[in-house]
């Protein structure tokens, strides 16, 4: 199965206006690289503007509620993400699984909503280090995987993005042995609930990726691309992973 790569950074809580010319040079660079889906997940503060500028790149939001309106001070709809300029968003990831307590069947209510409203998803999960020390690891993140997973999961709208909590912005990565082992588990995890379905969908990489590591985890043969944090903030950081896709 020849699945397109897919590079997406997450900016979290950084990034105002000033920033903007980073998005355009990132945009600058996907457009330079079209046989890789390129995206940035910016602030939802930024959205509007970031799409002005984003060139060959896609515009993602960060989150979306699972409602579609409603009394919910301060969160945002899918709707309203994609009225500003996103088409596609992060759910679950392990910040907010933590931060803001979401569970796995709000992860789930999250993505459908998402879809709902025209977006694409990255639905997130990995393990804490406990889970990984005591060699769990690919039977916990398959099975968070399942649960989190929303009705009508498909291809064609929905990316996986497995992130070790451990890994996000350490500057620590698993063995590339264990990362293999890891996108295998989850692909069988997906195939044993979407069948055939699964082999077209991406499953991304995530945790202290950057322009030394990048190529050799996109070179795993069930990694199709990687969700950035740290390295995504810069086009001078974000280019050599891009190109490494
Ligand atoms: P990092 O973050 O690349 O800074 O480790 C990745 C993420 O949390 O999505």
């Amino acid at each position: 199965m020849n699945r397109r790569k897919l590079v997406v950074g997450n900016w979290k809580m950084n990034g105002l206006k000033a920033h903007l010319g980073e998005v355009e040079a990132i945009g600058g660079i996907a457009a330079d690289h079209p046989g890789v889906d390129v995206g940035l997940c910016v602030p939802a503060t930024l959205i509007a503007a970031a799409a002005q500028v984003r060139g060959g790149a896609f515009i993602g939001a960060q989150d979306c509620h699972m409602n579609a309106s409603g009394a919910h001070t301060g969160c945002l709809s899918g709707a309203m993400l994609a009225e500003a300029g996103a088409s596609w968003t992060i759910v679950g990831h392990s910040e907010r699984r933590q931060d803001q307590r979401e569970s796995d069947g709000d992860v789930a209510a999250k993505a459908l909503a998402a879809k709902a409203a025209g977006l694409n998803v990255i639905l997130c999960v990995g393990e804490s280090l406990d889970v990984r020390d005591a060699g769990d690891a690919e039977a916990v993140v398959s099975a968070q995987l399942l649960a989190s997973l929303p009705e009508g999961a498909a291809a064609d709208w929905l990316a996986i993005a497995y992130e070790p909590i451990w890994a996000i912005g350490t500057g620590r990565i698993p063995t590339m042995e264990a990362v293999d082992a890891m996108h295998r588990a989850l692909r069988d995890a997906l195939a044993s609930r979407i069948g055939g379905q699964a082999h077209g969908m991406r499953i991304l990489y995530g945790g202290s990726m950057n322009g030394d590591n990048a190529a050799e985890l996109m070179a795993i043969a069930d990694v199709d691309g990687g969700l950035v944090g740290g390295a995504s903030l810069t086009a001078g950081k974000f280019a050599p992973i891009i190109a490494a896709a």
